[in-house]
């Protein structure tokens, strides 16, 4: 019943509640779904916290001794197994053979981020020399934008989406013009009409490739080929895209891009930052800034202060790259490279839209009661137009409702003052996880309306 995740998510609880002669809100709807993953058997590669080791735990109302509902992937990716071991196999190393590590070991120091650029050129559909992994995000864009980013008295603005993140917001600021802006929600349509207008003028476009806020995944493909059009550079931020959806920078031409790895791509908080670009731009598109790392390796370490700059991004390259953060990054990659962005997609469809189901069917708006909170879904529910996060907007302020989950053994995030953010990543959330999440705010959102102690 593995075809039950080619359907329309709504059509697949229907056949499966048939199917079991139960109500398509029932919990063995879930198992059914979980026990039809073919992907389930990837949550045993990390490590999911126990509700009693969550500070907002509250032991007097759930059973401690489960395992959390994580529903913050889209913010902190969880722990890979591996991590540990790879850590400590490079401090033991530091510690019995010091300096001989640099070129000695699993993965020698020296050049220990070439071994995984190869496992994070699939994650985003890149060829391995178009990737590179280092700095932060929020250093990568400025990186990029230094180098395509040059404006004319004619072509001067930088398209953006609204309500960009506020790395995204301040990088365009460098730029001495104004720039012209989508409204809040953006429909591609609009998207493409004022490039077609405006394209002209502007010199970069510059979208996310998932809106961190929304939840909504912006069409890259349509997007690079309206602004290429126009001769205009692309770009993407893909820092909620990366891990969560199918990218194929390589093949949709899109010019550069970077992202983060502790969202989706689980390398523990402030990992190896990734940027992209394309193999079109390799011999012509330079770095701003240079370091040494950005130096062609055989010739390296001769430091002759004449630089053979290597083509494309690893000419970006300035610092020798931290191992310590390799080595998570590497074991999350791993897990990836098991299975594809494909396959974690076509689960993600379902297990989102197993999601949505159960909260419109729970906490949809009803003129028969109008004093019981309702739920507005302000993520696009297309499919096609999302990646796994749903963003909830409610009908009354959502403090103690958020609060009232966390007791209860929930993680996800709050936007003041009614957003509700929830991300079921495919590589390790369940179904069971989404329809314990549904449970728990019935109790969370009757807890909050009927004491103020809970
Ligand atoms: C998470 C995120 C960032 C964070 O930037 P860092 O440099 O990693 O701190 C920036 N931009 C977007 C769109 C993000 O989602």
């Amino acid at each position: 019943m593995d075809k039950l995740f080619d359907l329309d998510p709504a059509e697949a609880v229907r056949q499966a509640s048939a199917l079991l002669g139960c109500s398509p809100t029932s919990k063995n709807v879930a198992d059914y779904f979980d026990k039809h993953d073919k992907l389930r058997h990837f949550r045993g590669n990390f490590l999911v916290p126990k509700i009693a080791d969550l500070p907002p735990s509250d032991l007097s109302l759930v059973d401690g001794s489960e395992e959390c509902i994580y529903l913050s992937g889209n913010s902190l990716g969880l722990q890979p197994k591996n991590a540990r071991k790879y850590i400590e196999e490079e401090l033991d190393n530091w510690a019995k053979i010091a300096i001989h590590g640099h070129t000695v070991g699993p993965r020698p120091w020296a050049w220990a981020e070439n071994n995984i650029e190869l496992l994070m050129a699939n994650v985003v559909g890149a060829k391995e020399e178009e990737v590179a992994l280092m700095n932060g995000l929020t250093v990568n864009l400025h990186l990029l934008m230094l180098s395509f980013y040059k404006p004319t008295q004619t072509r001067h603005k930088i398209l953006l989406e609204d309500k960009a993140f506020p790395s995204d917001h301040v990088s365009t600021q460098v730029c001495p013009t104004t720039s012209s802006r989508t409204r809040y929600f953006n429909r591609t349509e609009d998207i493409l009409d004022i490039i077609e207008k405006e394209g002209d003028s502007i010199a970069v476009v510059m979208f996310a490739g998932v809106q961190f806020y929304t939840g909504q995944l912006f069409e890259m493909d349509a997007i690079t080929k309206a602004g290429h059009r126009k001769g205009c550079f692309v770009g993407f931020d893909c820092a909620h895209a990366v891990g969560n959806v199918e990218l194929k920078l390589h093949d949709w031409g899109v010019d550069f891009a970077c992202w983060c790895s502790y969202k989706y791509l689980n390398s523990g908080a402030g990992g190896l930052g990734g940027a992209f670009i394309h193999e079109k731009h390799k011999d012509t598109i330079k770095p701003a800034l240079l370091g040494w790392w950005g130096h062609e390796l055989k010739t390296r370490f001769q430091m002759t202060n004449v630089m053979e700059l290597q083509p494309g991004v690893s000419g970006f390259r300035l610092s020798n790259q931290p191992i310590l953060l390799v080595c998570p990054l590497q074991a999350s990659l791993e897990v990836f490279n098991m299975t594809s962005m494909q396959m974690l997609r076509r689960k993600s469809v379902l297990l989102t839209g197993y999601l949505e189901y159960l909260i419109k069917h729970y906490y949809s708006e009803d003129p028969a009661q109008p004093h019981k909170p309702y739920v507005r879904i302000i993520t696009p529910s297309d499919p096609q137009q999302r990646g796994c996060q749903l963003s909830l907007s409610f009908s009354i302020p959502i403090r103690r409702v958020y609060q009232a989950l966390e007791r209860r053994g929930v993680t996800c995030d709050m936007r003041e003052p009614s957003v509700l953010r929830v991300a079921p990543a495919p590589l390790y959330n369940s179904f069971r996880d989404v329809h314990r999440f549904i449970e728990t705010l019935g109790k969370a959102l009757a807890a909050s309306s009927s004491s103020s102690s809970s």
